[in-house]
């Protein structure tokens, strides 16, 4: 057995607790070819640890030992690691498996094929975003406003939540739509809500004026011309190791109710 560790400086003291208990089974730390991977630190750590293995979720178990920030997505604390190591080493573990994103962008002279966890979105802050939004091909509207972007189901507490989107049950399969600064005037408007929609539709921008930028969870990309992002579930999962009382209700109020 293999064990990866990702983790920000500061929790470097924990590299030494999973080595000591590693050492007690001959479990390998071998970052190249791991078969779980602990992500120590927050969400954001955890969006940084799946986007490095992106071509290996196959094979790789994720585990998160969160450390002091949000860790929506975090179900142990550093006091876990010992038993969460025996547990690994004994099998003895509930995983669950969690569909990514998939963005499809068309560039005039080339495309991209990107993967998240959280959202892929089209934004531009400094002038008004102007972009048609299809789903199933199939015209929902002409946007203009800051931006838009397609939460999964896991990234719903993430920045569509700060958008006002709603909280999506992980269980569901779901597609969520959430505008940045949508347009409400007497020449332009739109939706405005949150649209939530069931995992097998695709969401495609297209017409989208210039200097539009795509983000996907932690990451960017800027090209001058954009002409169309699609959006949809990949067949691509990320397995993450949770505990037995894994439970969503307690989740949402250990993270968001005071
Ligand atoms: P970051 O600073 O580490 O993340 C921003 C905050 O969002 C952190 O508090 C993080 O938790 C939390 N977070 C990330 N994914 C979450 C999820 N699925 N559910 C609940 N909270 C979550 O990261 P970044 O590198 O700038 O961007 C990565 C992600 O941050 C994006 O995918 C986006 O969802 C989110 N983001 C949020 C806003 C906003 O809310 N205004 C703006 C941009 C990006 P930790 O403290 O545990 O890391
Ligand atoms: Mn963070």
């Amino acid at each position: 057995m293999r064990i990866g560790i990702n983790y920000k400086k500061e929790n470097q003291e924990i590299l030494d607790i999973i080595k000591a208990q590693a050492d007690k089974y001959d479990i390998i730390i071998d970052n190249d070819h791991p078969d779980v991977v602990f992500s120590i630190g927050g969400d954001g750590t955890f969006l940084k640890t799946v986007h490095k293995y992106i071509d290996k979720l196959d094979k790789i178990l994720f585990v998160g030992i969160n450390n002091g920030t949000l860790g929506f997505f975090y179900d142990y604390s550093v006091q876990d690691i010992p038993a969460i190591i025996t547990m690994i080493y004994q099998g003895e573990f509930n995983s669950k498996e969690q569909p990514l994103l998939e963005g499809n962008i068309k560039f005039p002279h080339s495309s991209k094929q990107v993967l998240a966890i959280n959202e892929i979105r089209i934004e531009n802050p400094f002038h008004t975003l102007n972009a048609d939004v299809l789903i199933n091909d199939e015209l929902l509207e002409s946007f203009r406003g800051n931006g838009l972007i397609v939460s999964s189901s896991l990234g719903s507490s993430g920045y569509n939540k700060s958008l006002g989107g709603s909280l999506i049950d992980h269980d569901l399969s779901a597609l969520e739509i959430t505008e940045v600064a949508g347009l409400q005037n007497k020449v332009s408007s739109s939706l405005h809500n949150s649209l939530v929609l069931s995992g097998n539709k695709e969401i495609v921008f297209n017409n989208i004026s210039p200097s539009a930028i795509v983000g996907y969870d932690h990451l960017a990309i800027k090209e001058d011309e954009l002409l169309e992002v699609r959006i949809k579930y990949s067949d691509k999962k990320v397995k993450i190791i949770y505990k037995d009382e894994h439970n969503y209700i307690q989740r949402i109020r250990k993270s968001f109710i005071l």
